[in-house]
């Protein structure tokens, strides 16, 4: 099995090296990453610029690795072309979770998606982030679940997983879709001037069976995800109400 890993933290973070240790054991395996963090990046490409692909072998040690400078999307582009027959891509692991309506904004995810766009399944993990950094030695044994589980299907899928600091279990989910967390909050700079930092707002209390009520009650979650945003019931009851020519 071909399997190319990719983040939006940048190549140099401790969770895409820990992922891509751990992905040796399932096949062959690739990196390609961003040059430097894309994290809250969402789906985004690049267009207006070319790219650039540069050997990168620290923290990835006999594993061919790349990095770009672009996003989490434009690696699994130019991954995927340099390495064809590509039969997964993985990214991650994020260092903080991807949850609910972060779903709209994670590089993490993006990476994913791409695959699925090119045709390929695509898997995004993360997990949050504490005091201290994440013990990725503590999650090897879920994480390795997760990729024995999501790995042995070969039909494509989209998939996000997130797992607790201390996991206890795994739970399919749903995506959490209560109102967007997004908040500014302002503040002054050290020169005296406005400025402003987007932020989030926890939201309470999770829906049962949801990826956020799975991670607070120590689960790993797994939501298989689609493309196909469209309303099925709202266009159904729109073309009965509202017929158009
Ligand atoms: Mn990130």
């Amino acid at each position: 099995m071909r399997i190319l890993i990719t983040n939006d933290d940048g190549i140099y973070s401790p969770g895409i090296a820990a992922l891509a240790r751990i992905a040796q054991k399932f096949g062959e395996v690739k990196v390609v990453a961003p040059d430097v963090e894309q994290s809250s990046m969402g789906h985004a490409v690049t267009h207006s610029r070319p790219l650039s692909y540069k050997k990168s072998p620290i923290n990835f040690e006999g594993i061919e690795a790349h990095r770009v400078n672009g996003t989490p999307a434009d690696c699994v582009a130019l991954g995927t072309h340099m390495w064809s027959q590509t039969d997964v891509v993985l990214s991650g692991i994020n260092l903080g979770p991807n949850l609910g309506n972060s779903m709209w904004h994670s590089g993490t995810l993006a990476g994913a998606k791409q695959a699925v766009l090119l045709g390929i399944k695509g898997i995004a993990l993360s997990t949050p982030v504490g005091k201290d950094e994440p013990k990725f030695d503590a999650l090897e044994p879920y994480v390795e679940k997760v990729l024995a589980l999501l790995l042995q299907d070969k039909h494509l899928g989209l998939f996000n997983v997130n797992f607790p600091q201390k996991p206890m279990g795994m739970m399919w989910t749903r995506q959490s879709v209560q109102f967007y967390d997004g908040k500014i909050v302002p503040g002054i700079d050290p020169m005296g001037r406005k400025h402003y930092w987007s932020t989030v707002i926890p939201l309470d209390p999770a829906e049962e069976g949801s990826d956020r009520w799975a991670v607070e009650n120590n689960k790993v979650s797994i939501t298989p995800l689609r493309l196909d945003l469209t309303n099925e019931t709202l266009l159904s009851s729109l073309q009965f109400s509202h017929p158009l020519d």
